[in-house]
């Protein structure tokens, strides 16, 4: 697979406080010193609590938002202060999906208005073909051509989702950014819309990066997986390995937080105490020591830096050769989410079928 994708050491400060005329006095680090890649094809999963800096670095990636420092490289190119004509002509490339797709559909437009939009906006259809285009699309995504007279509200949230994917695969992107795209949905529904988006991912070869703070979700569509803290990257690992083997405290932490059906896993869990530090006032060294169980004073000191585990994981701490083995997760645990959305797969995906709507 070619690389599509490579960020380094980017950035996003914003301001938190202005003095009376107006001049930064204080910034917060959204998203401070990150580096990742992202081959064509390939799904990257960001997870983190809220408040990590997730959603920030898709906007970043898609530049809807400038960075303050680092660089963007998309398909060989620096795009990181592309503008004008250039920038329009990579939003074709990359699309985003939104976690409400309610709130991110014109409630005043059809649907049909809603996927002709973005053909007319980049030329891609001559008029004569766009209805065609649209029916083409609406099918791809498991709705019907007749869906396209119909307006937002008719559709369930599913369905909109749908849409939203859709309207990102109209202008044939490369890459898709899903933020928390099936968070707002039913865990029936989000199973329907994770296969979908894994079946058009490997049907027409794009690659995605997908935001949520659910591993288990991340675990059913990512191949590698990225975990972020407070602004930073701390671990990367392909999806397999990170949960078999995971090497940072807050890896291991996340993964216990998985819902264990034993008791007996559950006394073994690794549980988060505290609450994650202001971004304003990040504590100093690892940003994880005021939470991390197994803190040392150069934890409070020095900033860990990303270091290769010689096994295709990179993980940033201090300690990670030194640190007990993690728990394995139980049987059932470990699986837990994939079993869950196989059941509700079995149930629900057999059929991208559409909830009757009358025509
Ligand atoms: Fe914990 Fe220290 Fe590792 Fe940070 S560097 S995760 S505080 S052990």
């Amino acid at each position: 697979m070619s690389r599509l994708l490579e960020v380094n050491g980017l950035t996003k400060r914003f301001v938190a406080k202005a003095n009376w005329y107006g001049r930064p006095i204080r910034h917060v680090s959204a998203v401070d010193d990150i580096s990742f890649t992202l081959d064509a094809g390939e799904t990257l999963g960001l997870v983190g609590e809220s408040g990590c800096g997730k959603s920030t670095t898709g906007r970043l990636v898609l530049r809807l938002l400038d960075p303050s420092a680092g660089s963007i490289r998309y398909d060989g190119r620096d795009i990181t202060g592309i503008e004008g004509s250039a920038l329009r002509d990579l939003r074709r490339e990359m699309q985003l999906v939104f976690q409400d797709p309610y709130a991110s559909l014109n409630p005043r437009m059809t649907i049909g208005d809603i996927l002709t939009e973005p053909l007319m906006l980049h030329g891609l259809v001559p008029p004569a073909k766009r209805k065609e285009r649209v029916a083409e699309l609406l099918q791809m995504v498991g709705l019907a051509p007749f869906h396209a007279r119909r307006y937002p509200h008719e559709f369930s949230g599913g369905q909109r989702q749908r849409v939203g994917i859709a309207r990102a695969l109209a202008v044939e992107p490369n890459l898709i950014v899903a933020d928390e795209a099936v968070s707002a949905l039913d865990v029936s529904v989000q199973a329907q819309v994770l296969n979908l988006l894994k079946d058009l991912q490997a049907k027409l070869g794009i690659a995605l990066i997908f935001i949520a703070h659910d591993l288990a979700v991340v675990r059913h569509i990512a191949d590698r997986i990225a975990v972020m803290y407070l602004g930073r990257i701390v671990e990367v690992a392909p999806t397999r390995q990170l949960f078999a083997t995971p090497r940072h405290p807050y890896t291991r932490a996340l993964l216990s937080a998985i819902p264990v059906p034993q008791p007996r896993a559950a006394r073994q869990r690794e549980m988060l105490t505290g609450d994650v530090p202001s971004p304003i006032d990040p504590p100093p060294g690892c940003r994880f020591h005021t939470r991390c169980p197994f803190a040392i004073d150069r934890c409070r000191q020095e900033t860990p830096a990303m270091q290769s585990t010689g096994d295709g994981q990179e993980v940033a701490c201090h300690r990670w050769t030194e640190l007990p083995a993690a728990a394995p997760l139980p049987a059932t645990t470990d699986s837990a989410g994939a079993a869950r959305l196989a059941r509700l797969q079995a149930r629900f995906v057999q059929s991208t079928e559409v909830p009757p709507l009358s025509r």
